[in-house]
């Protein structure tokens, strides 16, 4: 990969998280808006039934408060409060004849006794058990649940205002708010429901939808199912008592007075329940409406919604396909990539080995001829030339076998126990007679607590060191060259005595020199295989691969060589290598392989 490849891969790569970045940003508040609008009109939806439950409501109340309101009037008529029997007969038949809201009125003494203008005198019977009754007793007027007349067999209501004795110290207005005045008696009015069934039977909330009303036990006072009502001969179930209990806990809400609209299983299926208590008695009324009679009207949106969900899937369909299209054409590059690096390095390694038989053969002759006697000058330093580029070419193709071999991934590390500092003396006296024969210092830095043994690929560390050493020696004209290893650790490690119990260190390895330097448009290709400073003047004397291949090497050690350089002030190069560090009791360790004066050239 070049260095322009990675940013345009980079902003690909970028302009593709951003591209479903923003896809699924839009998705998510685009599902996030519809919810809100979702819910938002659910909410009015559902507002508007359950306001079509409120004026039914309303409407009840309005006629209970008219209803509450004439039965009071005539508790407190003069003629009422006076309790006188005959009087209050002939006062209420007038009144029937005049008002035929009510079917019946009654007036009742403290003891339950009572009379009712239906057999115009004293019944035998007693209502002082009856919370309408009792309540009045307490001075508040009161509706009581509907009750089916044994007589008529029509169901109906009782409401009930206390009677306050006429001798009331206090103004007639002021009776019901003392508290020192109990009622006298009792004055009843009793009116048929048909009123209530009108308005209830009213109510609905398109097709399916159906209304009914509780009372303050849960029995039903309306509902479209006719066995669930009372009849003369028989009170209906209570609701609460059912065994839905579903129905039973909205029957339980309603009981409580507590209003809403929910969406339930009733009937066996989800549906809205609209229901809401009147003011002016205990009994609750509620609307049943299927769901699809509310929910049906945010269609529209649910449409808009689901074409805008399509559309993002799409997109992302879309997305996902050049992914896998892309992934597919890498896996392809890839391999024939690997393909033609797989047959390069063949080809490079048979044709290494091919030609290192006859260039052997060349060297060789050329050496025992040089040893010839009878050759003239002329002939010598023709066979001279011939055994120089025989040694460069040798160089060349071990250097193109290696970086074949690690291209191929074939190079692979022998890491074995090794005694550093033998092996570090050994490349130091190898480079110090080059350096000696340029009139060049080496100096040798040691860290004071490097590790006696580690287990390292000595070849291979060998080959990198001898290239660093190699290269600062071959640039540098004056001056020195400087090899420095050192243990970079807080804590130096323990190596006093045979018993070094340090598990691995992290040694540092430099070179330096005084050198020519590298000029800045070649220090970042300084690694690629074949890059040489066209600035110098050394170009031939290399192939231009041995950084390369120091670099690869320093790689599979899972290190990397850093490089700073001055023009004609010098350069430097160093790495870091983890090595494990090995007790040198009972230890095999090999001696450092180099022979002194290995050329720098074998190790490549
Ligand atoms: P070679 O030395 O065989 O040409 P290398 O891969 O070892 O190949 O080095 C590549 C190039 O890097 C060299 O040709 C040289 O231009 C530059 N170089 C390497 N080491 C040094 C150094 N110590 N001082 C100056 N230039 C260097």
């Amino acid at each position: 990969m070049t260095v322009s490849q990675v940013p345009r891969r980079l902003r690909k790569q970028l302009l593709k998280l951003t591209i479903s970045g923003s896809v699924l940003i839009s998705a998510a508040a685009a599902f996030g808006c519809y919810w809100v609008v979702r819910s938002l009109s659910l909410e009015i939806l559902k507002e508007n039934a359950f306001l079509e439950v409120q004026q039914g409501v309303n409407e009840i109340d309005q006629w209970l408060v008219a209803s509450k309101a004439e039965v009071e009037t005539l508790a407190n008529a003069p003629t009422i409060r006076r309790m006188d029997l005959s009087e209050v007969d002939a006062y209420v038949q007038r009144r029937m004849a005049q008002q035929p809201n009510f079917f019946k009125y009654a007036m009742g003494f403290t003891d339950g006794r009572y009379y009712n203008s239906a057999r115009r005198e004293l019944a035998e019977s007693n209502i002082s058990d009856r919370i309408y009754f009792q309540q009045a007793l307490q001075g508040h007027t009161f509706v009581s649940d509907p009750i089916i007349s044994r007589t008529t067999g029509i169901p109906q209501v009782n409401i009930a205002s206390p009677i306050w004795p006429i001798n009331s110290p206090t103004d007639l207005d002021d009776l019901e708010i003392s508290p020192n005045v109990s009622p006298a008696g009792v004055f009843i009015g009793s009116v048929a429901i048909d009123r209530v069934t009108t308005v209830v039977n009213q109510l609905q909330y398109g097709y399916g939808s159906y209304p009914f009303a509780l009372n303050s036990t849960g029995q039903a006072i309306v509902h479209p199912n006719p066995r669930l009502m009372s009849t003369k001969e028989k009170p209906a179930l209570s609701f609460l008592e059912t065994s839905d209990t579903n129905l039973a806990a909205l029957a339980r809400s309603m009981g409580y007075q507590e209003q809403g609209i929910d969406l339930i299983s009733i009937d066996g299926k989800l549906q809205y329940v609209a229901y809401l208590p009147l003011q002016e008695a205990n009994w609750s009324i509620a609307l049943v409406i299927p769901r699809e009679n509310i929910e049906s009207q945010l269609r529209p949106l649910n449409l808009i919604a689901f074409e805008v969900l399509v559309l993002i899937l799409a997109m992302l369909a879309v997305l996902w396909r050049v992914k896998v299209f892309e992934k597919k054409q890498l896996q392809k590059t890839k391999a024939a990539a690997e393909l033609a690096n797989k047959a390069k390095s063949e080809f490079l390694t048979n044709m290494s080995h091919e030609l290192r038989t006859p260039l052997n053969g060349i060297l060789g002759y050329a050496q025992i001829l040089q040893r010839e006697k009878s050759i003239n000058p002329k002939q010598k330093k023709g066979l001279n030339i011939i055994h120089q580029s025989g040694q460069y070419l040798l160089l060349l193709i071990n250097d193109v076998l290696d970086l074949a071999k690690i291209e191929a991934r074939k190079l692979e590390l022998h890491p074995s126990p090794v005694l550093l500092t033998p092996l570090l003396l050994n490349i130091v006296e190898i480079i110090r007679i080059q350096a000696e024969q340029k009139g060049l210092e080496l100096v040798y830095e040691p860290g004071p607590h490097l590790p006696k043994a580690v287990a390292v690929d000595e070849k291979r560390l060998q080959q990198i060191l001898m290239n660093l050493l190699g290269n600062a020696v071959k640039f540098t004209e004056q001056g020195c060259v400087t090899l420095t290893v050192d243990v970079l650790q807080a804590e130096a490690p323990q190596v006093s005595g045979d018993d070094s119990s340090q598990d691995s260190c992290r040694l540092s390895f430099t070179v330096r020199d005084t050198g020519i330097g590298i000029s800045p448009e070649t220090l970042p290709h300084i690694f690629s295989p074949f890059e040489q400073d066209k600035n110098t003047q050394h170009q031939r004397e290399g192939t231009g691969l041995g950084l390369a291949i120091s670099q690869q090497i320093a790689h599979l050690m899972n290190s990397e060589i850093r490089v700073h350089s001055d023009v004609d002030k010098g350069s430097m190069f160093f790495f870091v290598l983890d090595l494990p560090v090995l007790q040198l009791s009972g230890l095999q360790v090999s001696q450092p392989s180099l022979r002194a004066g290995m050329a720098q050239g074998e190790y490549r």
